[in-house]
């Protein structure tokens, strides 16, 4: 860590600084120029890092050397992490692809959905059984039911699932039946809610958040590393911008910004960031050809009867096309889908 220091301080205020330093059992390398001068702090960077320096007035400002997210960093692992969902791989050359629809409704319409992802060459079936509405007065989700109907029909085609959670109390809950647990973009930040999965083993999704930037979204990652769960994919899902034109704003950059940072796979869902079925197919491809681990659709064989965002579901037919599309780039790239 460097203490740079405001301009044309005292030695005795240089001298306070290096003092408060070395109170914490550190060492402080002085290094006085004509107009700045600055400090390098040699030693355990969490004991300054909880130490408020930038509050003494001569500190201009405290540079950390490495990241706070220190499990999440490219330094923590060099290597990119692969993560195991049941029998499909998410990263290193691993591309996933998830899919299925918004909300569990029933048995029927999730073996329809499944049916037809599975065929497309889809390898990991989403649904929600608690669903994070806007409003209250909107259809919840199925909750338990809802997890048994998803736990099953993933059985029936030899697919691993994944389902949301939002309560820290039904962690132990959905454990049970999921193989992957997601954390939604309106929980990004409930740090009670990652650290509870943080205790699991069970690999967690997380989605970024609607105003997150990519160090919120890695700090949040670090929680769920830090509880001891080394099983994280992260989601690029859309920010919230000023422009109506689509749901979100769906930043493409952050794949390879959060990989240029960051060992754990990275996943995009064009779905909730663009909301427009016109718009999905190619914004799945451009998320492909900047390097996902993992493209995340939502599908249903009937939008205008879906319970949850019909609007924005691939018919199952448009999903086939674009997963075959999905699949050359992913070749095209020497990794593979799978
Ligand atoms: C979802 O995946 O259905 C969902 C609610 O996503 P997000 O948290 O990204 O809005
Ligand atoms: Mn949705």
């Amino acid at each position: 860590m460097i203490i740079v220091l405001k301009p044309n301080v005292t030695d005795d205020q240089v001298n306070h600084v290096v003092q408060r330093v070395e109170s914490l059992g550190l060492t402080a390398h002085l290094s006085r120029g004509t107009f700045r001068s600055v400090i390098g702090v040699i030693g355990d960077e969490s004991k300054i890092a909880a130490a408020p320096l930038e509050a003494i007035p001569c500190v201009a400002k405290v540079v950390p050397i490495l990241p706070a997210y220190k499990l999440a960093s490219i330094e923590a692992h060099a290597q990119p992490s692969v993560v195991e969902v049941g029998n499909a791989k998410i990263g290193g050359e691993h591309v996933a692809l998830i899919a299925g629809p918004c909300a569990v409704e029933s048995a029927e319409q999730m073996d329809t959905i499944a049916a037809a992802i599975r065929a497309a060459g889809a390898t990991i079936l989403r649904g929600g059984a608690f669903k994070p509405r806007t409003s209250p007065y909107s259809f919840q989700g199925l909750g338990e039911d809802g997890l048994k109907i998803l736990r099953e029909t993933g059985d029936r085609y030899d697919m691993p699932i994944v389902t949301e959670v939002m309560d820290p109390g039904c962690v132990e809950l959905i454990e049970q039946y999921t193989d992957m647990f997601q954390i939604g973009a309106r929980n990004m930040q409930n740090f009670v809610l990652l650290s509870e999965v943080g205790k699991t083993n069970k690999p967690v999704l997380l989605k970024r958040g609607m105003s997150a930037t990519i160090k919120d979204l890695l700090m949040s990652a670090e929680y769920i590393l830090s509880g001891g769960n080394p099983n994280v994919v992260l989601c690029e899902r859309g920010v919230r911008s000023f422009d109506t034109e689509t749901r979100n704003l769906y930043d493409v950059a952050a794949i390879p910004a959060i990989k240029a940072k960051s060992h754990l796979p990275v996943i995009v869902d064009p779905s909730h960031a663009t909301g427009r079925p016109d718009l999905i197919p190619p914004c799945a491809l451009a998320g492909a050809a900047a390097g996902a681990d993992g493209i995340h659709i939502e599908v249903h064989h009937c939008p205008e009867e879906a319970m949850s965002d019909g609007p924005q579901a691939l018919l199952p037919e448009q999903y086939h096309e674009l997963a075959k599309q999905v699949k050359s780039i992913v070749e095209l790239l020497g990794r593979k889908v799978g």
